[in-house]
């Protein structure tokens, strides 16, 4: 365990893969856990695999329109806005838009986004962003009901239980893992995939990899796939590697992140 490793200077090339943990301070947190909206509705759980469609439309509209509103209102955390003024590369497991929103440029997106709408016709790439609102229908949400293209209705660009995560989003991610230098995985489990794939295949291409976690799983768990492990708050370890690289005294009254 390590909590005053910082990036190098020759870690020019900087990859993150995010999860919930990056985004749970804006109210997301509370979407799964107990107490969360999928404890509250039992009927969405079943309307999250892609079996369930066409007939789960209406939940998914409401459901993702509503969390996109949650995570726009509070808008990106410290360790989001730090992630994008060090300029990294972001693969993302959060379907929210907050790295966007923070201001990365590149942003892979293995479980799609809340803030576009695709066609149900997996042949047909037509897609829009969305502008989230309150509603079962597409149009509550700045989105047609058909697809302006080939008919089919439309619908959250959002990955679903039993549906394939999207392979240019995975080719990417691939990419970026080979080619970093450091590779931090921050708000997500080490242990799962995609971590668990990522994260290695970066160290066997010569990154440090760094799980940043408040409370991470037991070590052995680990072993093998981190060099550092920070048990730490993300929004105060991200933000101090970024003062860092500007060559900022860190001192958080001048920097009240
Ligand atoms: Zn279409």
């Amino acid at each position: 365990m390590s909590r005053d490793f910082r990036p190098a200077p020759e870690h020019r090339r900087i990859v993150f893969l995010t999860g919930a943990g990056l985004s749970a301070r804006t109210g997301l947190g509370q979407f799964r856990g107990p107490g969360g909206l999928w404890r509250l509705e039992p009927e969405l759980e079943a309307a999250m695999h892609g079996s369930a469609l066409p007939a789960s439309l209406p939940l998914l509209w409401r459901v993702w329109g509503r969390m996109a509103r949650i995570a726009a209102a509070h808008g990106p955390t410290p360790g989001h806005l730090a992630i994008a003024r060090l300029g990294a590369p972001v693969i993302t497991q959060n379907i929210d838009g907050l790295h966007q929103a923070a201001g990365s440029a590149d942003v892979s997106e293995l479980h799609g986004s809340a803030l576009r709408a695709v066609c149900l016709d997996g042949c047909c790439d037509w897609s829009i962003p969305l502008s989230p609102g309150e509603g079962d229908r597409a149009e509550d949400h700045g989105a047609p009901a058909q697809c302006p293209v080939c008919g089919a209705p439309t619908r959250p660009d959002v990955v679903l239980f039993d549906e394939q995560l999207p392979g240019a989003a995975i080719d990417r991610s691939l990419r970026l893992a080979r080619e970093a230098e450091l590779f931090v995985v921050v708000g997500t489990s080490g242990a799962v995939l995609p971590a668990a794939r990522l994260a290695p295949l970066a160290r066997e291409a010569g990154a440090r990899t760094v799980l940043i976690d408040i409370d991470p799983p037991p070590a052995a768990g680990l072993r093998g796939v981190f060099d550092e492990v920070i048990r730490a708050d993300c929004h105060d370890v991200l933000p101090s590697w970024e003062r860092a690289r500007r060559g900022v005294a860190d001192n958080p009254f001048l920097h009240p992140f």
